[in-house]
């Protein structure tokens, strides 16, 4: 759903105008619309019917423990990658009986800290990952439940940064060397075998490397359930894409008949992990305009929001929709919108057409819900932006503005 649109020519989160939030918070500020997170979410638990599923939020997306705690409170689970999401999980109210942890560098802590916590299962990504799971298991008495995730080698078609299923990639178990893995694990005393897994990729814009790679797994997860092992999960990953410009993925209910068709049959509870098509439409950032500067090559707008504040472009070329929050008439030109830090990476918009820019006004970075927050840092020694929850008519900030004296907490001068 979109919930930022104009109403009298200003741009609105809900009924919120997004002027009086950048007006009473300051910018840079993201803002995440309540209506839409639930949506989304609904939108996927609800396409997969009556079908056995569990739905488990990728906290990486978006770890913001107000956008966890509505997710929580909407029956989401949650894919967490560290101890950390862990314990903003559980800060949360999100259940640890229904998240499951992935990663390729678990350490025995965090392994430990998530069995004690009783979470669904691990997702090992290597044999020596396995051993240690079982020695962690061992040591608390008890059985680890792990599901393998395993590399399909399919090609996800979407930026090379954020494929995770060619042979080439960190993540994963080599497809074929999955069922000796299962059959290792069944003598070890601290591990129980619940599940299969695989992630592809992220910002998938098309069925096909879902069809391709979830047939692959169905297929394996029946050949090992044809071994007795007592799996009942499969946990297909997550990363379908949303719209950022002019892409145009599957629907959700797309994305679920084509999962039902490659492993409906299977019989296995299906776990997915969506991320961005949960969180990346349902968040803008705010950011004001410092200065326009023009050399002889170009129209130059330089914001208050950096590269450090929202990453993706700088990152992986990524592309975000800018709107003013307040529509004005006039002619176009191409601009490049910039932001305050020293590295020429920080280009947040580039050769964007726009009504010349004032300075003071201000803009949206649309689409920004997801891996915007979580991947911000303070680099430059730049405090994180502030976070704002819209719900109706109402709003609240759920992240206050990082201050300058928390960016040395810890350090000995
Ligand atoms: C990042 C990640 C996801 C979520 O990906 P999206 O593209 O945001 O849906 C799911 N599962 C795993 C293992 C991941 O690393």
């Amino acid at each position: 759903m979109t919930a930022f649109t104009y109403r009298k020519r200003v741009l609105h989160a809900e009924h919120v105008p997004l002027p009086a939030i950048a007006e009473a918070v300051g910018t840079p500020t993201y803002v995440y619309s309540s209506a839409a997170l639930r949506s989304h979410f609904r939108a996927v638990t609800e396409s997969f019917g009556e079908h056995p599923h569990l739905v488990c939020y990728s906290v990486k997306a978006n770890s913001t423990l107000a956008v966890l705690r509505l997710l929580a409170e909407e029956g989401s689970g949650f894919d967490i990658v560290s101890g950390g999401e862990l314990a903003r999980v559980k800060a949360a109210g999100g259940a640890p009986n229904k998240t499951v942890f992935a990663g390729v560098g678990k350490t025995a802590e965090e392994m430990a800290a998530a069995l004690a916590a009783g979470v669904l299962f691990f997702n090992v990504e290597s044999p020596e990952e396995l051993e240690l799971l079982d020695a962690v298991g061992r040591a608390q008495g008890r059985r680890a439940p792990f599901a393998i995730r395993v590399n399909p080698n399919v090609d996800a078609r979407t930026h090379r940064y954020i494929a995770t299923g060619l042979k080439t990639s960190k993540f994963g178990v080599p497809f074929e060397e999955a069922v000796g893995l299962y059959s290792r694990a069944r003598k070890m005393k601290g591990l129980e075998a619940v599940g299969l897994d695989c992630h592809i990729g992220s910002q998938i814009t098309l069925t096909s490397p879902f069809k391709a790679a979830l047939t692959k797994v169905g297929g394996l997860y029946q050949e090992l359930k044809a071994q007795g092992h007592g799996l009942r999960y499969l946990d297909v990953g997550g990363g379908l894409g949303i719209t950022y410009t002019e892409e145009k993925p599957p629907s959700t209910a797309e994305y679920a008949r084509t999962i039902l068709a490659a492993v409906g049959a299977t019989g296995a509870t299906l776990v997915f992990e969506p991320g961005r098509s949960v969180v990346g439409n349902a968040g803008v950032l705010l950011t004001r305009v410092l200065f326009r500067k023009k050399t002889p090559a170009r129209q130059f707008v330089v914001v208050d929001a950096g590269m450090n504040d929202l990453m993706r472009p700088a990152l992986y070329d990524a592309h975000h929709g800018l709107q003013p929050l307040v529509q004005r008439r006039g002619k176009a030109v191409d601009v490049d919108v910039v932001g305050p830090v020293c590295e020429s990476t920080d280009v947040l918009a580039r050769q964007r057409p726009l009504v010349l820019p004032r300075q003071g006004e201000l803009y949206a970075f649309m689409s920004a819900g997801a891996y915007g927050m979580s991947m911000a840092s303070t680099y430059n020694s730049r405090p994180r932006p502030a976070e704002v929850m819209v719900d109706g008519s109402a709003w609240r900030v759920v992240r206050e503005r990082e201050r300058v004296e928390d960016l040395w907490r810890g350090e000995s001068p």
